[in-house]
Formats: C-alpha cells, structure tokens, sequence
C-alpha cells in the first residue's frame, strides 16, 4: 500500500466554479503522481445547495440524482468530491468529516444558549463545524485547497487552521458575481 497524498478541501456552500476545483485537483493528483502517493480527497461533508434556489440538498438525496444533475450542484466539498470520481485516469480515495451539528455543546463553547433549532427541530451546535474542522485539520495533509466565495467565515476559518498547522495552503478567493 502506498503512502496517502492527503488534499484537504475546504469550499464555501455557494462555491459553483466546477472547472476551478477540477483544475486544483489535477494539479494535486499529478503531485501525487510525482510523489508515488495514492491522492486521498478529505473534506467536510457540507450538503450542497441547489443552483437556481440555493435550497440545502441533504448529501444522500444529492447523491441520488442523476451524475450530470449532480455536477451542477453549488458548494466546495460537494464539487471537490463529484470531480474526484469524475477522473478517470486516478483513481481518489475519498475521505468525509461530517460536522456533528447535534452533538452537544462543549465547554468551548460560548454557551449552551448558542443552540439554533434545525429542520425538524433539532437542537443544533453553531460551533461544531469549526470543531470539526479543527479535527480534520488535525489528522494532516499535504495540502489544502481552499475555495472562498465572498470571504465566507467557514472555509476561511478552516484554511487558516490548516495554514496555522502549517499545511501548505492554497487559497482561491471569489467573488459571487463570478457564479
Ligand atoms: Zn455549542
């Protein structure tokens, strides 16, 4: 078994420059190549969004829906992940970090009050995406591909983390005008 060539991908919600992610991880996956590693996609699991509504579509249904429906899907994680099993030549392993949004508060957190109520009327944790992206970062990577749409908090904070950890980080910024 060949070593891990861990790509840590970390993409706001809204992100849609397909050909951008594809682009980074062909560029990642020759690094790989060069290194005789085996590319190993890690990401946060973040449910895409719909690209007429914007509407949150739950990761399993998404994954349902047609391959090209899929591809037109809005958000980081999701587009990093469609265009990794779209390659044909390499072969990514895949690597998901869902956030535990019900999990219960931790001591780090401000406070219990923070709690917002979800579908359904979950009770759900603000901070366990930053938690979990603190846990992610901590496994390592060789590189973090970070796509930032407007300078959302979520995927900066988490490619700050990854520089922070000293991941060598690569940072695309957009703007929304772009989609
Ligand atoms: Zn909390």
């Amino acid at each position: 078994m060949t070593d891990a060539y861990r790509v840590l991908v970390t993409g706001s919600r809204l992100w849609a420059d397909r050909a951008a992610v594809e682009h980074q991880l062909r560029i990642a996956a020759a690094e790989a190549e060069r290194d005789g590693k085996r590319p190993v996609l890690v990401h946060g699991q973040c449910d895409p969004r719909h690209p007429d509504t914007r509407r949150l579509i739950p990761w399993d249904t998404a994954k349902r829906m047609s391959w090209e429906v899929q591809g037109r899907y809005l958000g980081g994680d999701w587009l990093a992940e469609w265009c990794a099993l779209n390659f044909t030549r390499v072969r990514w392993e895949i690597e998901r970090h869902p956030a535990d949004w019900a999990a219960p508060c931790r001591g780090t957190c401000p406070s219990r009050s923070h709690r917002i109520t979800g579908r359904d009327g979950v009770s759900l944790c603000p901070a366990a995406g930053p938690y979990r992206n603190e846990e992610m970062v901590a496994l390592g990577a060789d590189v973090c591909l970070a796509f930032v749409l407007d300078g959302s908090r979520g995927a900066s904070g988490c490619a700050d983390l990854a520089d922070k950890a000293g991941i060598v980080l690569r940072r695309f910024p957009a703007r929304a005008y772009l989609t």
